[in-house]
Order: structure tokens, then C-alpha cells, then sequence
């Protein structure tokens, strides 16, 4: 009776790791929430356009000087390639390469955000947004629905 006891435990334990409270939980961002999102400051993401089929990884991280401008970066096999950065007024975005970037208006990588953030105020259905499981402004971990819902935590949904 007793040793049935300490079994039931160790199972359970071992079901407690598998499902691990500290590893971040990727989810779709709600398309309301996406401006706000891809702008939070230190948004890691994914989109997907479903009708071009393309498909990238992005990091897109505010000045810390000047709050309109975020510089961008996309995932490759070889590591994050540095695009170029964007400055937001109201609801203009202006892209540049600058000297240092790789990537041109023109490419697609850059097309892609750039569609979607242009659009992100009333984002069309086949353009899905996903982040990483940790909130695009401060980085926390999200746990509950609504903050995986907007990829904020609820202390920066401002
Ligand atoms: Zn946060």
C-alpha cells in the first residue's frame, strides 16, 4: 500500500516536468493586436502570408533613442541577417536599407513585414502573426490566454 503511494508520486512528478511552466508557449497573436505588437518595442515574431506562401522570422527592436524607429533583423539558416529600420509616424512606415542593412524595400523579406505592419490596423485573415511565447515589450514569459492572445503580459498592455 504504502510503496503504491511513492509510485503515484513519481509519476506524477515525472508529468509535472514534461509540462514545463518555464518554457515559453508560442502562439497566433490576434490580428487586432498586431499593430500594437510588431511596435511593443522588442517583438520577436513569425508571419506567415498565406496567399504570397511566404513565411519569416523577424526581431524588430525600437530605438532607445528614437522611439519612432525600430531597426529589423530576420532569421536564416546562418543566424539573423540585420535588414534595415523603419520609422512609424501615425500611420506611415518608412522603410530604409541604410548602409549597413541587407535588404532593400524591394525584397521580400522586407515586403512581407512591411505588408503587414502598412495593413496591421485591419489585417487581412491570411496573414498570420505568431510570436514566441514571451511578451514583445519586456520580454516576460506568457502564461495566461489574454496575454497570448496580444503577445504582451498584462503589465505592458499599456
Ligand atoms: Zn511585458
Amino acid at each position: 500500500m504504502f510503496s503504491d503511494l511513492e509510485n503515484f508520486n513519481e509519476v506524477n512528478e515525472l508529468e509535472v516536468e514534461k509540462v514545463d511552466p518555464n518554457k515559453p508557449t508560442p502562439a497566433v497573436v490576434h490580428n487586432s493586436k498586431v499593430r500594437k505588437f510588431l511596435l511593443a518595442g522588442d517583438c520577436h515574431c513569425h508571419i506567415e502570408n498565406m496567399r504570397s506562401g511566404n513565411s519569416f522570422e523577424y526581431k524588430i527592436q525600437r530605438n532607445k533613442k528614437k522611439k519612432n524607429m525600430y531597426f529589423v533583423n530576420v532569421a536564416s539558416g546562418l543566424g539573423d541577417i540585420y535588414c534595415g529600420y523603419f520609422y512609424v509616424n501615425a500611420d506611415l512606415i518608412d522603410y530604409r536599407k541604410g548602409e549597413k542593412g541587407a535588404f532593400g524595400e524591394n525584397d521580400v523579406r522586407v515586403q512581407a513585414l512591411l505588408f503587414t505592419l502598412r495593413n496591421a490596423r485591419k489585417l487581412p485573415t491570411y496573414v498570420v502573426v505568431q510570436h514566441f511565447g514571451k511578451c514583445a515589450h519586456c520580454g516576460a514569459l506568457l502564461t495566461d490566454i489574454d496575454s497570448l492572445h496580444r503577445g504582451l503580459c498584462s503589465l505592458c498592455e499599456y
